[in-house]
């Protein structure tokens, strides 16, 4: 019986992909991995694949939707059987595949993450993910629905630490570090040493952020002896990754600021490090700027944040930054710019004059939002209205007429451009500056 199961959904299966043009002309819908009948109207959800556009059935989500246009008969026992034997072979039959993509999907935001049976079904296929497949993702995936909560999940922090202490998840430093959070949120007895050992264990297998609150342990002295030397070392040289990761892989940024918040405090207060006002803001402007740019979007609660405002606003009581002015150095120049992708708003290209002769370029740029500078080369920051740069080493320059652009690109080493995105014409070059590459000093040689 089997084999004749298995050509029907073949045959069934055929109709199930990029049938976009089959279900708007007809009436009545079945779907063959849960087996029930409904109107062609129900379908709301498309999987996309390039041009191709196959239904989702809107009781189990999933692409497995026949149409009557087909022809194909749609009555219960038919569907049924099928139904059965797709599900008793998740893995062999793609049900497993489509299931993962179905909680990807709904993870990224391409499913209604507000829709209440939409939410239904991702917490009914992680489960199953896990039950049935060990799923170290799945596993993963409770214990933020624990940790969070959801219109049909109340939190409950044990439920979600035991997920994320999971045997599945034994290799994993992220999961470590969310078990660690959850311990120090509970607050129970001996729940700063479970925290501390789950934070080892997670930056033991590598995690950035585990170490970083390995640091902040040793920061205050809390359940270790406190050496503050070996915090402020830890913290720099964590506070390294996070931003390149948040720069490249654009997240991780609750992490970042936090990382920079301390480090700020350690300077402000000359803990483990020489007491220095300046360097003090310079990260607390980071702590700003990611703060405003991308946390504040976030929906996270930031338990410290009231002190690092008091302590940021103190240290700028007496501190004009506009005196300092902004960098000039190329090396500013590129990290800036790379800052300057997160923001949306348009800027606007001064002027831009370039001499020949002398090979140094001098342009400014306005923008609707301060522009952070960062140095991150040389370790230095500063906030600007407006910016001028002027920098030598410059090969050529080239300019439309537009000044207008909304993001840099960068073209191999050596080369900016300014770009807008057009929505009608698409991606406008509107400047381009290329630079020589520094010339390498011949060391003379010695007998
Ligand atoms: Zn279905």
């Amino acid at each position: 019986m089997s084999e004749k199961v298995e050509n029907k959904i073949i045959q069934y299966q055929s109709h199930t992909r990029d049938n976009e043009l089959d279900i708007m002309s007809s009436s009545q819908c079945g779907c063959i991995c849960c087996g029930e009948v409904f109107s062609a109207r129900d379908v709301h959800l498309w999987v996309e694949e390039g041009n191709v556009l196959s239904a989702r059935c809107p009781r189990c989500g999933l692409p497995y939707v026949v149409s009557d246009s087909s022809g194909l008969p749609l009555d219960q026992k038919t569907l049924s059987q099928l139904s059965d034997y797709l599900l008793d072979n998740k893995k062999e039959s793609g049900i497993y595949d489509e299931i993962c993509r179905f909680c990807a999907d709904y993870y990224a935001g391409k499913i209604d993450n507000n829709d209440i049976e939409m939410i239904r079904l991702y917490e009914r296929y992680i489960r199953l993910l896990y039950r049935e497949f060990k799923d170290p993702a799945a596993a993963f995936a409770l214990g933020r629905i624990y940790a969070d909560g959801s219109p049909l999940t109340a939190v409950d922090r044990d439920k979600a630490i035991a997920y994320f202490e999971d045997e599945l998840l034994c290799q994993d430093g992220r999961s470590f570090y969310e078990a660690g959070l959850l311990y120090l949120a509970r607050g129970e007895r001996g729940d700063n040493r479970r925290a501390f050992e789950a934070f080892s264990k997670s930056s033991a297998l590598g995690s950035l952020e585990g170490s970083m609150y390995i640091a902040i342990f040793y920061l205050h002295g809390n359940y270790v002896k406190a050496d503050q030397d070996f915090a402020v070392n830890t913290l720099l040289s964590v506070f390294g990754g996070l931003y390149s990761r948040a720069l490249v892989e654009r997240q991780g940024y609750v992490e970042l600021i936090f990382c920079a918040f301390h480090i700020g405090y350690c300077f402000y207060e000359g803990l483990g490090c020489p007491q220095s006002e300046s360097r003090a803001i310079r990260y607390w402007l980071i702590t700003q700027y990611f703060l405003d740019n991308a946390v504040s979007r976030m929906n996270v609660k930031l338990p410290w944040i009231d002190e690092f405002k008091n302590l940021f606003s103190m240290a700028m009581v007496n501190k004009n930054l506009a005196n300092e002015g902004p960098l000039f150095d190329e090396d500013t120049f590129y990290d800036s710019f790379f800052e300057q992708q997160e923001a949306t708003t348009p800027k606007l290209l001064k002027y831009m004059d370039y001499a020949e002769d002398t090979g140094s370029v001098r342009f400014g740029i306005s923008s609707s939002v301060p522009l952070l500078i960062i140095d991150a080369g040389n370790f230095c920051v500063t906030q600007a209205n407006d910016s001028d740069w002027e920098m030598t080493l410059a090969k050529f320059v080239r300019l439309s007429d537009e000044n207008t652009f909304n993001r840099f690109e960068f073209i191999g080493q050596y080369m900016v451009r300014f770009v807008l995105d057009d929505p009608i014409r698409g991606a406008v070059a509107i400047a381009e500056l290329s630079f020589e590459p520094p010339v390498e000093e011949e060391q003379p040689k010695e007998e």
